[in-house]
């Protein structure tokens, strides 16, 4: 670990006060479950409000060429319902429904997320890290950059003044992060709720779940990283993060 002028920027942080509120987005369905399951998890069993913003609609989320867009996105986005209700009884879903694939970094996609987080007023917004190097999916880099930018001009009161009185989370968790500089601590009910959601996506067991492991190896494989995340950071069992908290 070094440290420089600015300090020791990817030692593990303390763990963070429970939130109140925290917004998740995600590219497709369930990206969220997959960078922060447990932590929702856990989070909504103790109390926090959780909504979650998905920016696609999915359509594309099938290696079967036959498969009809439309009607894949119908499913998933029952899936996600369902997927949500794992996470805690109280998570809300909204679904921005940009095509799968095409999703753009631009000023209206800026504006769809600042009026979520003006709105719900978060505490911990999470997203996918944009920085991430070598990350391919173009859908997973945007969103991250548009979570990010939308952050930024949610604080300021001069930026998208339509949108409602301003709002300043207290940070940003970016999930499968280029640099790890916060662990959140979990236990084994959160991974069990984690990979629960996560299959509650059946129609994603073999593009994103099966072909990699069997379904049920999803939770020894997600077991297994989380406590070798865990084990890194001086916890028994975690879900890794980029943490920016001087938002
Ligand atoms: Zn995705």
């Amino acid at each position: 670990m070094t440290s420089n002028y600015y300090g020791d920027i990817f030692a593990q942080r303390p763990q963070l006060p429970r939130p109140e509120r925290v917004l998740a987005i995600g590219a497709h369905f369930d990206d969220v479950e997959f960078g922060s399951g447990a932590t929702l998890a856990r989070w909504s069993r103790q109390g926090t409000r959780i909504k979650l913003v998905v920016m696609t609609d999915g359509s594309k989320g099938t290696w079967d060429p036959s498969q009809d867009g439309h009607a894949l996105a119908q499913i998933r986005r029952t899936e996600q319902e369902a997927a949500a209700r794992v996470i805690g009884e109280e998570v809300e879903v909204t679904a921005l429904n940009w095509i799968d694939g095409e999703l753009t970094h631009s000023q209206r996609t800026i504006a769809q997320i600042v009026s979520e987080i003006r709105g719900f007023k978060p505490e911990v917004v999470i997203s996918h890290d944009p920085w991430k190097r070598y990350r391919l999916h173009p859908d997973h880099r945007h969103c991250g950059q548009i979570t990010v930018d939308a952050v930024v001009a949610a604080r300021d009161p001069h930026f998208y003044r339509e949108l409602g009185p301003h709002h300043r989370p207290n940070s940003i968790l970016l999930f499968e992060p280029d640099q790890v500089n916060y662990v959140q601590e979990i236990d084994a009910t959160d991974i069990n709720k984690k990979v629960e959601a996560l299959l509650s996506h059946r129609s994603q067991h073999q593009t994103s779940m099966e072909d990699r492991s069997g379904e049920s190896d999803l939770h020894a494989m997600t077991y297994s990283f989380a406590s070798r995340i865990g084990e890194e950071f001086g916890l028994k069992l975690g879900e890794p993060f980029h943490l920016i908290d001087d938002v």
